[in-house]
């Protein structure tokens, strides 16, 4: 029987921690979303981040932690922060480049470590190189092989834009060829240096040279996820566009997500990213509630174009028919289907 890709709905009693420790970064991939300005530019030392990590742990929760940077393999202690994490109880990922410094795989094992993400924008070097960086993909691919050598769990994460849709598809065969298990497909947005992945564009915004238009990926993008099932990949990809009568749900209000800047600003909401408006802040190791007008406040606006971010940050994404109402309403960014 040929499997169909399902809407994974916020599960209660979860929580997932986006722990960036730093900002640091030794590419600089055309879309990156850091912001030095709102995220700061500090390293946590390995006790600042042992401490944030109790802060968020609830143990009657299943809490899934993800470090990430900048790059997280350049913080020298970052295999003894995920050995500390996986005592505490959290189920660990580490979202890597690809570079794996201070030999991280030497360093860590299957064992404390859940699962390891590399990034590729491309099925090759031409396609990858000119978004992430000269020489980018030959690094990322061999450090894969040797994360599966060493039995570790390991999924690819594509941003999707207009610069490789085209090439996802060969995507693929060689995540099959590598014996990767899982593959994560987002969709670039306009946050950041230039973007970040978020929500697809309508037709009104085709003059932006990085989004793709909601044609383009409903054509390509589940098809290809399925082609990836079939190859034996658990492929996950963002909802972005809600079907019919579909019920709209914002993750700040039924889900619990918390994106850690290393400048203790703590968002629930990555489309929030570049605006101080986070929900939280860590001071003296202790989280506290911005008492400025923050994103909580927006997102239990109910407009008929689903979620309020998208609206804000980029009206040109939706379409309307001739009575003014949107001809399509956007999921939560935070929203996926998966198909294995
Ligand atoms: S997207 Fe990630 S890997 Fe690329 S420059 Fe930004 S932080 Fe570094
Ligand atoms: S992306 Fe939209 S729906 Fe999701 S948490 Fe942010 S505001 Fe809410």
């Amino acid at each position: 029987m040929k499997s169909e890709a399902k809407t994974v709905g916020f599960k209660k009693g979860e929580r997932n921690i986006f722990f960036h420790i730093l900002t640091a970064c030794n590419l600089q991939c055309r879309h990156c979303y850091i912001n030095k300005q709102q995220h700061g530019n500090q390293t946590l030392d390995a006790k600042t981040i042992s401490d944030w990590l109790n802060l968020f742990y609830d143990p009657l929760k299943k809490s899934n932690l993800i470090f990430l940077g900048g790059e997280p393999t350049l913080h020298q202690d970052l295999a003894q922060c995920v050995m500390g994490a996986k005592e505490i109880g959290y189920n660990v990922t580490v979202d890597t480049n690809g570079y794996l410094f201070h030999d991280f795989l030497e360093k860590t094992s299957p064992e404390f470590l859940d699962y390891l993400s590399f990034s590729l924008d491309g099925p090759d070097s031409e396609i990858n190189d000119p978004i992430r960086g000269e020489g980018v993909f030959a690094v990322c691919t061999e450090n894969i092989k040797k994360a599966l050598n060493k039995k570790f769990k390991v999924g690819v994460i594509y941003t999707v834009s207009k610069r490789n849709i085209d090439h996802l598809h060969r995507m693929v065969p060689l995540l099959s060829d590598l014996g990767v298990e899982r593959f994560f497909i987002q969709v670039i947005g306009l946050r950041g240096e230039s973007a970040k992945p978020t929500m697809v564009s309508s037709a009104a915004s085709q003059n932006n040279d990085w989004q793709v238009s909601k044609q383009q990926w409903l054509d390509i993008v589940p098809e290809v996820a399925k082609q990836g099932a079939e190859a034996g990949l658990h492929v996950t990809y963002p909802k972005v566009f809600l079907d019919e009568g579909e019920k709209f749900e914002c993750a700040g209000v039924v889900a619990e997500n918390y994106f850690i800047f290393p400048n203790g600003r703590v968002y629930q909401c990555p489309l929030c990213e570049d605006y101080a408006l986070h929900t939280y802040t860590i001071a003296d190791n202790k989280l506290e509630v911005n008492p400025n007008l923050t994103e909580k406040m927006l997102f239990t606006l109910n407009i008929e174009e689903g979620c309020v971010m998208n609206k804000l940050l980029q009206p040109d994404t939706i379409e309307y028919d001739s009575s003014n109402r949107p001809l399509h309403r956007i999921s939560c960014c935070l929203l996926k289907k998966e198909i294995f």
